[in-house]
């Protein structure tokens, strides 16, 4: 049976709805579910009717719990905090909820008893793929941590009608399809169709003066969206705890309804309705690229508006003046992409309560924090002054007049020096003017945060540096984290049995516990386990690539891989270099003994980024040459699985042997893939980026596979040239063997030039990235990956070790350090 049903952590402390009787009453529930809300028969339900029915019954009980969890914070006059996030990255609903409230038997029995089986209703759950990547999956990982250590908390996002793009490969390439999530309703959305706030886009500013003589604006003739509240719950682990996500769903304003109709054009009218509803329609499939169209400055706005009206409605409940605002009310921005809410605190202070500037700029200051995500400049948002002054005047006049305080600010500090006000100023003065987002969340915050040691130092010593030098204390750092429930609990079932036989459960909630796993890392019989869960999780794997790819895979060779966004910075094509490498030894020198691979991709191009689009047409090409190469049976497979999503990570990671994190030193701000991955007992190769500096030094260097430059020398490449990788291309017969191949159309059936911008890229000595000069300290670390592979006894015991050691990285100890030293908070565990 099930291993994580014996965790003993208040077990069955569940709601009164099932208490008792349980499996019974269960079984009812479903049934009542099926027919009365579904007019189902229950005789002939089939697996999509009873995930359905299921997944109603679980929520009426999240229901309850939400509604006690609220009354305690409205009763403890608690401190809220909102997490601000245009991403939420969930997945799949159910198997989390189960878990998390330690419902597994009982579910289990009841499905068991009406003739159904767990695993495939779960499969009929659609992923909710409301982000792009690492950050909106962040934002979910802290949800789960929030509610597991009860904290009053809220996630803020949009509720978009389609989510992240659907991947399929044809012939190689990348051809996306919408992701109609929502097709058939999703039952783990709550529709609240009484909560709607307006939401004003346009118009203009009319400045008054008041009775007492001071300005103020009023912001008139706007158009009208309507935001109405959709709630997904989260429930914390086995703890009775449910927070909600409140996502917002635009609609259209009964008073543009009257307006358009009224005028008799019943067809415009209608088309107009449409028009304002497509707000929440799309999530835009870019990932640490910036887009800059009206929409998705619309869509940002939108959200801010809906949640501060939201967040004013629950804060006047208790207080009559704003006095008290910061110390009841915490904001976390998930990047730049909620700044706007900066001057729209201020609006709501000037315009609607009548406070003064500075009392409304202290306020603002108290409440903000803002947690960069990237040190990609193409990432920084700016707006067009002339978009933000159409769609939202009343906050350009507002930003305006914060920058005019703050380089004033500025110009005391550094008198006469032009270049600061420059570079530290809201308004880029370039040929476009345009508004930097990054420095309106700067100065209007009181935290600024980092999401790894690395990416803090960069952010301190580079793009943030004027303003780290003014002001000293608001940078700092937080290092990412994960789940471990979906990432270690959910995700593999065989490994958290293992473990748990072994040092119990504990762990679940408290992740440093895993070490006291180290005692069994030199035990025969522990290893032999160890490995053969591990294999039963590739052969699983196998079965899904066999089924996506129609390539059959050797669950016994080693599984190297590389699943997250394609990105030049993350570099898959360096990976490929060593595909096309290991594939030439094969066959240049079949004598020699090698440690069979299969080497597995898997990531989503965004649709506009045409470089990382050919990627995976490469990847793909040398997939199609090496697969069917008689001379290489199965010591070499590659695949690329389709549609990478967060219920295929799942699916992917625990069946991982090594994990890629690859990217250029001082690209990759913390990255979160790494760390699930080394939580399932992969071995990691990496460069010095991101979280693989802190994953080093927890796991020991000798039990993590590093090479290529450091950050620094990464930097000091960029800017001097010392090593020009045409000079690498002459010298090392091994890497031109590797560049000439792609160059003469050994994977484009002789075309030369299908991929001839990659391998320009690859011989510029401007390449961003690097590529050829880590490609040699690459390929001599993947020899010596494939040796220790070999000796097995030494790579289990590292494996045992990266997991008895990888406590640091649960998301519960990176949202204990943002509660205690952002929010305010105070934390028992
Ligand atoms: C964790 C995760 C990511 C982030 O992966 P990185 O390797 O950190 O870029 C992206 N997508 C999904 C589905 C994930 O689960």
């Amino acid at each position: 049976m099930n291993q994580i049903t014996e965790t003993p952590t208040n077990n069955h402390a569940y709601s009164s709805i099932f208490q008792g009787t349980g499996v019974e009453e269960f079984k009812k529930c479903i049934q009542h579910h099926l027919m009365s809300f579904q007019g189902r028969d229950p005789d002939r339900a089939g697996d999509q009717d009873v995930y359905r029915a299921l997944s109603y019954a679980l929520r009426d009980v999240l229901m309850e719990k939400w509604i006690k969890t609220q009354k305690t914070f409205y009763a403890g006059k608690m401190k809220r905090v909102y997490y601000l996030s245009l991403e939420f990255l969930v997945g799949r609903s159910l198997g989390n909820a189960i878990i998390n409230m330690g419902l597994m038997d009982e579910v289990t029995q009841a499905l068991e008893q009406l003739g159904y089986d767990l695993e495939r209703l779960r499969e009929c759950e659609e992923d909710a793929a409301l982000g792009n990547g690492g950050l909106g999956r962040l934002a979910s990982c802290f949800m789960d941590s929030i509610a597991t250590m009860k904290i009053p908390a809220y996630g803020y996002g949009i509720r978009y009608d389609f989510g992240l793009f659907n991947q399929k490969i044809v012939d190689g390439y990348q051809v996306e399809t919408p992701d109609s999530w929502l097709r058939l309703g999703s039952p783990w959305m709550y529709e609240r169709t009484s909560f709607m706030y307006p939401v004003q886009f346009y118009g203009h500013v009319t400045a008054t003066t008041d009775e007492n003589g001071r300005y103020r604006a009023r912001w008139t003739d706007t158009e009208i969206v309507m935001a109405m509240a959709c709630d997904m719950l989260v429930p914390g682990f086995k703890n009775d705890h449910v927070i909600n996500m409140r996502l917002w769903r635009a609609k259209a304003s009964r008073e543009l309804d009257l307006r358009f109709f009224n005028a008799g054009n019943y067809i415009t009218a209608v088309e107009n309705k449409v028009k304002s509803e497509t707000i929440s329609k799309v999530l835009y499939p870019s990932d640490d690229i910036s887009e800059g169209q009206e929409l998705r400055l619309k869509q940002q706005y939108f959200f801010v508006a809906a949640t501060f009206q939201d967040i004013l409605r629950r804060y006047r409940k208790d207080n009559d003046t704003f006095d008290d605002f910061p110390n009841q009310v915490a904001v976390q921005l998930n990047d730049t992409h909620p700044a706007i809410a900066i001057p729209e605190l201020m609006r709501l202070l000037l315009d609607i309560e009548g406070l003064g500037w500075e009392l409304a700029w202290n306020i603002c200051v108290k409440t903000f924090a803002y947690t960069n995500h990237t040190l990609m400049p193409e990432a920084l948002e700016t707006w067009p002054v002339d978009m933000l002054g159409r769609v939202l005047p009343r906050h350009l006049e507002i930003i305006y007049e914060i920058n005019r305080r703050f380089l004033e600010e500025v110009a005391l500090c550094y008198p006469g020096n032009l270049r600061k006000i420059q570079e530290m100023s809201l308004i880029d003065e370039g040929p476009v003017r345009r508004v930097r987002m990054a420095n309106l969340a700067i100065v209007g915050s009181h935290s600024v945060n980092g999401v790894a040691a690395l990416h803090t130092e960069l952010l301190k010593n580079y793009l943030f540096r004027n303003f780290h030098e003014m002001y000293p204390d608001r940078i700092n750092s937080k290092t990412n984290g994960i789940t471990p429930r979906r990432w270690l609990l959910k995700c593999n079932q065989e490994l958290s049995g293992l473990i748990g036989d072994k040092i119990g459960y504990d762990w679940v909630v408290d992740l440093d516990r895993l070490r006291d796993l180290e005692t069994y890392c030199d035990d025969p019989a522990f290893h032999q386990r160890w490995q053969a869960v591990k294999l039963v999780n590739k052969k699983r794997l196998a079965k899904i690539i066999a089924a996506t790819c129609c390539i059959e895979v050797d669950p016994e060779t080693l599984f190297d891989i590389q699943v997250k966004r394609i990105h030049e910075y993350k570099r898959q094509l360096l990976n490929v270099l060593h595909v096309i490498h290991f594939y030439q030894r094969l066959i240049t020198r079949p004598e020699e003994a090698v440690t069979p691979r299969t080497i597995i991709f898997a990531g989503k191009a965004a649709p506009s980024y045409v470089k990382a689009k050919l990627i995976i047409k490469l990847i793909n090409s040398v997939a199609a040459v090496v697969n069917n190469d008689p001379r290489v049976g199965s010591r070499l497979k590659v695949a690329f699985i389709p549609n990478y999503c967060v219920s295929l990570a799942e699916r992917i990671i625990p069946a991982a042997d090594l994990s890629e994190q690859i990217s250029t030193a001082g690209t990759e701000a913390s990255g979160t893939g790494n760390m699930k991955f080394a939580l399932n007992g992969a071995l990691t190769i990496g460069t010095l980026d991101g979280a693989n500096i802190e994953i080093r030094e927890e796991v020991g260097a000798d039990n993590i596979f590093i090479f290529g430059m450091t950050a620094e020398e990464a930097e000091y490449e960029k800017k001097c040239k010392s090593r020009k990788p045409w000079q690498i291309y002459e010298r090392n017969p091994e890497v031109r063997e590797i560049i000439d191949a792609i160059a003469g159309g050994a994977f484009s059936n002789g075309d030369t030039e299908l991929f001839r911008p990659l391998v320009n890229d690859l011989l510029s000595e401007n390449d961003p990235y690097l590529l050829l000069l880590d490609l040699e300290s690459y390929l001599q670390c993947q020899r010596l990956v494939g040796e220790v592979y070999a000796d097995r006894a030494t790579w289990i015991r590292r494996s045992i070790l990266n997991v008895a050691r990888m406590g640091k990285f649960s998301s519960d100890r990176t949202i204990k350090e943002y509660a205690e030293e952002i929010w305010g908070l105070k934390i028992d565990r």
